[in-house]
């Protein structure tokens, strides 16, 4: 067996599938469209089977080491009055094992341990596929040219490989009626490993505080209809919705819109899933959120994107041909990723839509600290989502590669 394989997009998917390729003996190289890996960032999730995962890459403790020992969550009404406080746990249905850190830090911890075995192509990107029987012929934005076996397109929501694969992404992009913009801002209020959230029916304000004492992440995101196909490629147009929206709110909201205009690292877009009857066509693949992006909603993106960089490295190992072992990547994974899919999908304890649902979820973030066992209120299927797979053993095996 000889293979080389393509993979695009260098943040959480395309590192880890690098990492278990490079384990079972694949030449694997990285194109990343962006110069270096993206440090910083907002907090994300491992749980269940993904922290098994990270234990066999050997790189537990540094992420362990890495958590964002986030104190608590606070719930605000619309005139800042405090509706209620939850420790992470008890918000998201945390297990003990389970952590939470900078996304910029896991990346990074990934990036270290392949750097070395692994080649980067960094500011660069795939313009065209063109599959012959025995590979895949590749031209580069920088106007290279190249031959793998097989390419993966792990480049996130709106997979480049997928649009050259698959085709546009309407078909397969399934809006959860939310839109949400994301900022770094000042720490004017002086949070200290806390998030604090604002909500009115249909919308929500959050501002996280992690590691830097100076700065938080910012989220706004509210509730929409399904936006047309032109209005979902404009990101200029979904910030100015944004702006419009949040007008007219007190608070410090006001303030948090000022901050909006004046950050240089937004990003906006509506809250969506991939769903994908099939995540391989010929000797192409996607993984991570280009292949089942789930949404922030979920809080399930980051495991589901590790978890299935082991399996489609483990089947390509254990299968000769790619087919086959596409077929049972798939397989083994969908049954998981329909059941973390699904927790994004009911209504959102985040973003509740009526007046009714808001004061339901406040009192609950009241009465939660009372209750003997806190746990999986909010998040209460996400433990049993995040565990819902039995992660197979794939054997080493060592590929020549060319
Ligand atoms: C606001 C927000 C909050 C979130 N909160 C959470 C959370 O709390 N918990 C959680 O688990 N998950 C969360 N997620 C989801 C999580 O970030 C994703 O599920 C996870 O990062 C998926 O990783 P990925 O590698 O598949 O894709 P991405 O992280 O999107 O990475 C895609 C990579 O591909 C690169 N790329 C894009 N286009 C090209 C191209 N043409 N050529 C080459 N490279 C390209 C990008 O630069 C990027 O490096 C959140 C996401 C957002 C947006």
């Amino acid at each position: 067996m000889s293979r080389n394989v393509l993979i695009s997009g260098a943040s959480v998917a395309g590192p880890a599938l690098a990492y278990w390729l490079h384990h079972h003996g694949f030449g694997v190289t990285v194109v990343e469209t962006a110069a270096g890996v993206r440090s910083g960032g907002y907090p994300i999730d491992l749980r269940g089977v993904a922290v098994e995962v990270v234990r066999r890459m050997g790189v537990l403790d540094e992420l362990t080491a890495a958590r964002t020992r986030t104190r608590r969550v606070t719930f605000m009404k619309a005139d800042g009055r405090r509706a209620g406080s939850l420790s992470l746990e008890a918000l998201t249905g945390s297990a003990d094992d389970d952590i939470e850190l900078p996304r910029g830090s896991l990346t990074s911890v990934l990036y270290k341990h392949t750097r070395d075995d692994v080649e980067y192509l960094f500011d660069d990107s795939i313009t065209a596929l063109d599959e012959k029987t025995d590979g895949v012929d590749v031209t580069f934005r920088g106007g290279t040219r190249r031959t793998f076996d097989l390419v993966i397109g792990a480049d996130g929501l709106h997979s480049n490989v997928r649009a050259l694969a698959f085709g546009p992404e309407e078909p397969y992009l399934h809006h959860l009626g939310y839109r949400f913009t994301g900022f770094t801002a000042p720490n004017r209020t002086a949070l200290d490993h806390e998030a604090v959230i604002w909500n009115v029916p249909g919308r929500m304000t959050a501002r996280y505080a992690v590691d830097d004492p100076d700065r938080v992440h910012a989220f706004l995101a509210f509730a929409s209809p399904q936006p047309t196909g032109e209005e979902l490629r404009d990101r200029e147009g979904n910030l100015r919705l944004t702006e419009r929206t949040f007008a007219t709110d007190r608070w410090e909201i006001p303030q948090l819109l000022a901050d909006l205009r004046a950050a240089d690292d937004v990003f906006s877009d509506t809250v969506s899933q991939i769903r994908m009857p099939t995540w391989s066509t010929g000797r192409v693949a996607v993984t991570g959120d280009a292949a089942h992006a789930t949404s922030f909603l979920s809080g399930q993106g980051t495991s589901m994107a590790v978890v299935g960089a082991y399996v489609l490295a483990g089947e390509l190992a254990a299968h000769e041909d790619h087919a086959e072992a596409f077929t049972a990547y798939r397989r083994t994974l969908i049954d998981f990723v329909e059941r973390n899919q699904a927790l994004a999908t009911g209504s959102s304890s985040l973003i509740p839509r009526t007046r009714k649902a808001l004061w339901l979820r406040n009192q609950a973030t009241r009465l939660l600290p009372l209750l003997s066992r806190t746990k999986n209120l909010f998040g209460r299927n996400t433990t049993r989502a995040a565990n819902s797979l039995t992660l197979p053993d794939y054997p080493t095996r060592t590929t020549e590669h060319r």
